[in-house]
């Protein structure tokens, strides 16, 4: 593990409860979610640390549809038509 002092990112200073306060470094945010075929942001996806993505709703992680947080919706779009017109 990185020495305290040389670890990256935000600090926040929190209470402890023996009321004494300690420098806690806060682990960094991922990347936004992209498209697996084009790599446009995916919207309606949450960003955040896998602790802060539990504490969601699951209708607030991605959207309730198929593919949702893997491709965009114009790449699923074109993979349905596609995938009906070859079939
Ligand atoms: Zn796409």
């Amino acid at each position: 593990m990185v020495r305290p002092g040389l670890r990256s990112g935000k600090r926040k200073i929190v209470k402890s409860p023996k009321k004494r306060y300690r420098v806690v470094s806060l682990r960094k945010k991922p990347n936004r979610a992209v498209c697996a075929r084009c790599g446009a942001v995916l919207h309606g996806t949450a960003r955040g640390t896998p602790v802060e993505i539990r504490r969601l709703t699951h209708s607030e992680r991605r959207p309730s549809r198929p593919y949702a947080g893997v491709l965009c919706n114009r790449c699923l779009t074109r993979m349905i038509i596609e995938n009906t017109r070859s079939a």
